[in-house]
């Protein structure tokens, strides 16, 4: 079985994206993603480190701003604004969920489509739903890049994807529909789902549920994306994906494992997106 790791594809999207993000600073438009995190949730801190760093290895200015957890929303709508307002900020970002007393609709709302390179705001997702120009959520677009990468055929194939949020699932969806495969998507309501998997040409497991997709509900010659970032109940303190890849690596084609799979191609979509952003405005 073919392992569809990460590392590479990531490796290939960020030498690009310095390649174009230099191009444009001598054109003096230096490529920049501003950043907002409210409170100090380990896994934003973590995420944004991951950000930061990904920034700074592709060329691209990332501006962090850092709010109180009880930040009033009036207060973060204005930052917002004046981010989506400054023709030196390219792409704009947060960390969700916010806290609950935000109203995180309306402050995905002040995020412009042209700036919006995760596709927070609902006319980002319209955009995607409709094909019209705006960026894919980062996850789901790093999900494209690595099948792009490891050339796996997907006009007129069978794609099951796992999962029907707007963050994965849906938008998934739509982007495997855009390149012509024949898509199913699946949730918590789906019958016999370990059917509906066998019949696939290749499986897109995004359900948050650790080893869901066992080993019958797979069959040779499919090609296994896990997008799933769980943490693994049978080894504490390590995590695992949505897919039983033991099981699969004896069964299908080719499978991404978790970790070292999609997982660590979503930074860098997202600074890819911010380059793409700063190109087009
Ligand atoms: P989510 O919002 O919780 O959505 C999960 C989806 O899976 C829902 O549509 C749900 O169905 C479906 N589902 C749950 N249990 C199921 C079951 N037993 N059988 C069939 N479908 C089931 O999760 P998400 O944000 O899309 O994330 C999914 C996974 O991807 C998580 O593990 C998350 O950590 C990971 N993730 C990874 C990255 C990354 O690699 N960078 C980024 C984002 C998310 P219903 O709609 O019917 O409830």
């Amino acid at each position: 079985m073919q392992r569809l790791t990460g590392k590479e594809v990531a490796a290939a999207i960020m030498a690009d994206t310095k390649e174009r993000a230099e191009k444009l600073a001598a054109a003096g438009k230096t490529p920049c993603l501003a950043v907002f995190r409210v409170g100090e949730r380990p896994d934003d801190v973590a995420y944004e480190a991951s950000i930061k760093r990904h920034c700074e290895r592709a060329a691209v200015e990332c501006r962090l701003v850092t709010l109180p957890a009880d930040v009033a929303q009036q207060d973060f709508a204005a930052k917002l604004q004046a981010a989506a307002a400054d023709p030196t900020v390219h792409g704009m970002f947060f960390f969700s969920p916010l806290p609950k007393n935000l109203d995180e609709d309306a402050l995905r709302a002040l995020i412009p489509v042209e700036k919006d390179v995760d596709c927070l705001a609902e006319a980002s997702a319209a955009a995607v739903f409709c094909g019209s120009e705006g960026f894919a959520p980062c996850t789901p677009s790093a999900v494209m890049e690595m099948l792009r990468y490891y050339q796996v055929p997907l006009s007129g194939r069978r794609a099951v994807v796992l999962g029907r949020s707007m963050v994965v699932g849906k938008p998934l969806a739509m982007l495997l529909l855009a390149a012509d495969a024949t898509v199913t998507v699946c949730h918590s309501r789906s019958q016999d789902l370990p059917a509906l998997c066998r019949e696939a040409d290749i499986v897109l497991a995004a359900v948050g549920r650790p080893r869901l997709v066992q080993g019958e509900w797979l069959s040779s010659d499919q090609v296994v994306l896990d997008v799933g970032v769980n943490a693994d109940p049978e080894n504490p303190g390590k995590i695992c994906g949505d897919v039983d890849f033991a099981a699969a690596e004896g069964i299908v084609a080719a499978a991404s494992p978790v970790p070292g799979g999609v997982g660590l191609v979503t930074t860098a979509v997202l600074c890819r997106h911010v380059v793409e952003a700063a190109e087009r405005q």
